[in-house]
């Protein structure tokens, strides 16, 4: 295993790699999606193996035969080059078998069969199916929409391509981004990741990326990102320094303050500083103090024109996941993961101690950092007796401040936990589960940083692609063409917040339990 992003590609055949003919069993009638070769070719050519990945539902159907199949599928390598595996369900729906897409079970086997995993595939396809699938394995999903995918299906996609090209570009660009062009060591680096848990938990692959190659690491955090900055693997010393240009709920500024804050950054002594920000933060009024502070070389993220603030001012397109944004600052810096460091989220988890030991159970988080994320309590309590009634023992949890959300939510059948745990706690009670359903807020990133699967009630504020729970196995839920969508918005701007209220059934999110507890979802 190297440094890389992805180890190989995984392609759906009808309507992503060539044109959809239903139920053809005629070799002369496969037609290439425009730019299939070439695009394909330039995967081959940067090492990445290719899998075919397919429902053939016309073989349980009798619509054709398997050596017609065969026929077509040698036709398909004759015109598009070869394939390193071909995973073939012969299944219908109904059949309840776990390869038939949405379910994840040919992900895995294709992984398997390329010597990989699913976390280090990408799944692409031109259906809502392909994308379930992929995530439901943990693998990246894109989706390459033809004029009969659906519009939700498409508002739904983590990342949306117009054509195969344009995926296979976005494809090579994120893995080369990760990249150091010109790796160094460095001795002492102060990184930055100021904001709340889930902001410093996705930037943990980055920041294990320098610190692989720095002496020393010193991380400033904000307040509310405290105990997670405490979990991160690499970091030798923490400093908790509230910033008033990235918190929610800022102070005003207190020139004191402001000049205590660079004096303590002057004492780290760091050769250099990684300012690590989300999309819509700004580096450089940091990026300031560290100047006065002294710190020689700076890098960071940023659109605006910084002057002579950094040394290393990186761009990155829009709807990248925030891991690989990081990963690609630190990269962008010199800085690049080992080989044997996959670019997975990662905390210790501790073995939990408030939850009897042997016995299988679901998480049900229903707080969140920001009320716009969080599915209304009614809606979690139906959530809870629903998993409960199909057999699974439900444990509730959530924070100090939760704790009269998590007793009103557990008393529709879960164990509550509100308020019994810290986030070190919180992270072996999720890791002892067999999947948590969660908002899009910190422990969906605890979750995916621990390896525990995921049902994402997830608000369409901010996209999806970019803050889905990383490389963890996953299903999406929540009403993805809502109005809220890409608002942003803190406080649902749309009366009754429909997209995590109409928008998430509690029959879904059992179905989506067991697709992830089961592999099948029937
Ligand atoms: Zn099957």
């Amino acid at each position: 295993m190297n440094g890389d992003l992805f180890d190989a590609v995984l392609l759906d055949r009808d309507g992503t790699l060539i044109e959809d003919v239903p139920y053809n069993g005629d070799p002369e009638k496969v037609r290439p999606m425009p730019g299939a070769r070439e695009a394909l070719d330039r995967m081959r050519a940067a090492g990445l193996r290719l899998a075919v990945v397919t429902n053939q539902s016309g073989l349980a159907k009798g619509l054709f035969t398997a050596a017609q199949m065969r026929a077509v599928n040698a036709r398909v390598e004759e015109l598009l080059g070869p394939f390193d595996t071909w995973q073939i369900c012969p299944h219908d729906d109904g059949d309840g078998c776990g390869c038939r897409k949405p379910a994840p079970g040919m992900v895995h086997a294709a992984a398997a069969a390329l010597g990989t995993r699913p976390a280090r595939c990408v799944m692409v396809g031109d259906i809502g199916r392909d994308m379930t699938a992929a995530l439901a394995a943990g693998a990246t999903g894109f989706l390459v929409p033809t004029p009969v995918t659906r519009p939700e299906e498409v508002a739904a996609a983590p990342h949306v391509a117009r054509d195969l090209t344009t995926a296979v570009d976005e494809i090579l660009r994120r893995q080369a981004a990760v990249r150091p062009v010109t790796p160094r060591r460095a001795g002492t680096v102060l990184v930055v990741r100021s904001d709340s848990a889930g902001d410093v938990l996705v930037t943990g692959p980055a920041i294990r990326a320098v610190a692989a190659n720095a002496d020393r690491v010193v991380l400033l955090c904000g307040p509310r990102g405290r105990a997670a900055a405490g979990l991160l693997p690499g970091v030798d010393e923490l400093i908790d320094w509230p910033l008033p240009w990235i918190d929610g709920d800022p102070s005003p500024v207190d020139p004191d303050d402001m000049r205590r804050l660079t004096d303590r950054l002057a004492a780290v002594g760091a050769d250099e500083a990684v300012v690590f920000t989300s999309f819509h933060q700004s580096a450089l009024p940091l990026a300031l103090l560290l100047r006065m502070a002294g710190v020689a070389r700076i890098s960071a993220i940023s659109d605006d024109y910084p002057g002579s603030l950094l040394d290393v001012r990186h761009r990155v397109p829009v709807g990248v996941p925030e891991p690989e944004r990081a990963l690609s600052l630190a990269a962008a810096a010199g800085f690049g993961l080992p080989a044997g460091d996959d670019p997975t989220l990662r905390v210790p988890a501790a073995r939990p101690t408030v939850v009897p030991s042997g016995e299988p159970y679901v998480v049900v988080h229903p707080g969140a950092s920001v009320p716009a994320r969080a599915c209304p309590p009614q809606r979690c309590a139906e959530i809870v007796a629903a998993i409960a009634a199909s057999g699974y023992r439900v444990v509730v949890t959530g924070g100090p401040a939760e704790t009269a959300l998590t007793s009103r939510v557990a008393a529709a059948g879960g164990t509550d936990l509100g308020g019994r745990t810290d986030l070190a706690g919180l992270a072996g009670v999720i890791a002892g589960a067999r999947c948590v359903v969660v908002g899009n807020t910190g422990p969906a990133h605890l979750a995916a940083a621990v390896g525990t699967p995921v049902v994402s009630l997830f608000a369409p504020t901010v996209p999806f692609g970019q803050w889905a729970p990383y490389r963890v196995p996953l299903v999406r839920l929540g009403d993805a063409t809502a109005a809220c969508r890409d608002s942003r918005a803190t406080r649902c701007p749309v009366p009754e917040h429909p997209c995590l209220t109409a928008g998430v059934d509690p029959a879904e999110v059992v179905a989506a339990v067991r697709l992830l507890t089961t592999g099948s979802d029937s």
